[in-house]
């Protein structure tokens, strides 16, 4: 496996780390979800322990320690995550993993423990970790994965060697899109995924385009009075909450870009421009405004223990009468 087109600056941040023999006891890598923290993460921990890395700090592939990774039987290579998607890593896990740090690494060069996502460590589990780090082996590196920064105990991140991923550059992402069979909706997906590209890249099948489509007239449906807001509120129950306020206030968004003229190329949706501009004129800016407020209070309520329906039902009576003329 290979970089990313949008990592090799990142990766040379890394490479010193091992080129100028400063690689840090705990690292944490973050960053926006979608945007190849894992793989760096992967990438790192072979170079760590490849016995003839390339020139561009990469590991070989090919070597004994290589071979044993790819056979997932190297022994001082750990891959840490919870035993099911969106569980906690458990503090048995912990354990065990806290059980093979007290020996020393098996080999002459690095041992590495992948830990992702490090924001699922419970707190039993962060304070047996806590704990290692006080004292920790020697040519050991853990390396944390999260894109929740804000999840990790302050106590841990503190103990860290923070490693911070920017949103990669969209020009760089594009054509690596392009290749990925989605040439002509490459620069859309790339907006609806916010710049993410390997969300991006799940987005560009069919289904993400049409679901969005199908809303997206439903929405154009009530404005125009023809489809009523409670039952269009009741259809978007089965949605995910999130993906589909987003759509909402990237609309919006585009509604007002729209009136202040913006390029159809910096637009969240080019492909619905038509539609947007049909509605645009008519819309009073400034109840505009207050419904993007809507849309933004509306994101913080998802947290709480909100009542879909209620809250579906009240944005679209509001979108009702702020197209009412
Ligand atoms: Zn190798």
């Amino acid at each position: 496996m290979n970089l990313y087109p949008w990592q090799h600056h990142d990766w040379q941040q890394l490479q010193n780390y091992i080129v100028q023999q400063r690689v840090p006891q705990a690292l944490l890598i973050n960053g926006a979800l979608g945007i190849g923290k894992q793989q760096l993460a992967e990438q790192f921990a072979h170079a760590l322990l490849c016995n003839r890395p390339q020139s561009t700090g990469l590991s070989c592939g090919q070597c004994s320690s290589c071979l044993l990774i790819k056979a997932q039987t190297h022994p001082d290579f750990m891959d840490v995550q919870p035993e099911e998607v969106g569980k906690n890593i458990t503090i048995a896990q912990i354990r065990t993993l806290m059980e093979k740090l007290n020996l020393k690494p098996q080999f002459e060069r690095y041992r590495a423990i992948l830990i992702h996502p490090a924001d699922a460590l419970n707190n039993a589990a962060a304070n047996a970790f806590l704990k290692y780090l006080e004292e920790p082996t020697e040519r050991t590196v853990l390396i944390l994965v999260t894109h929740r920064m804000n999840k990790l105990p302050a106590t841990i991140k503190s103990r860290c060697q923070k490693f911070t991923l920017a949103m990669p550059d969209k020009n760089l992402v594009l054509p690596w899109l392009a290749q990925q069979s989605t040439a002509e909706n490459a620069e859309i997906v790339l907006n609806l995924a916010q710049g993410s590209p390997l969300l991006a890249q799940q987005y560009a099948t069919d289904e993400h385009l049409m679901q969005r489509r199908d809303c997206f007239n439903a929405w154009l449906s009530i404005a125009r009075q023809q489809s009523h807001p409670v039952i269009v509120a009741e259809q978007w129950l089965k949605l995910p909450e999130t993906t589909l306020l987003f759509w909402l206030s990237s609309w919006v968004i585009d509604l007002m870009r729209y009136r202040h003229q913006t390029a159809p190329r910096n637009l969240y949706h080019a492909d619905l421009k038509m539609a947007l501009s049909e509605l645009a004129p008519h819309l009073n800016p400034i109840k505009l405004y207050e419904f993007y407020d809507l849309l933004l209070q509306s994101r913080r309520r998802l947290e709480t223990q909100i009542n879909k329906q209620v809250l579906w039902e009240e944005i679209l009576i509001s979108w009702a009468l702020l197209n009412r003329r």
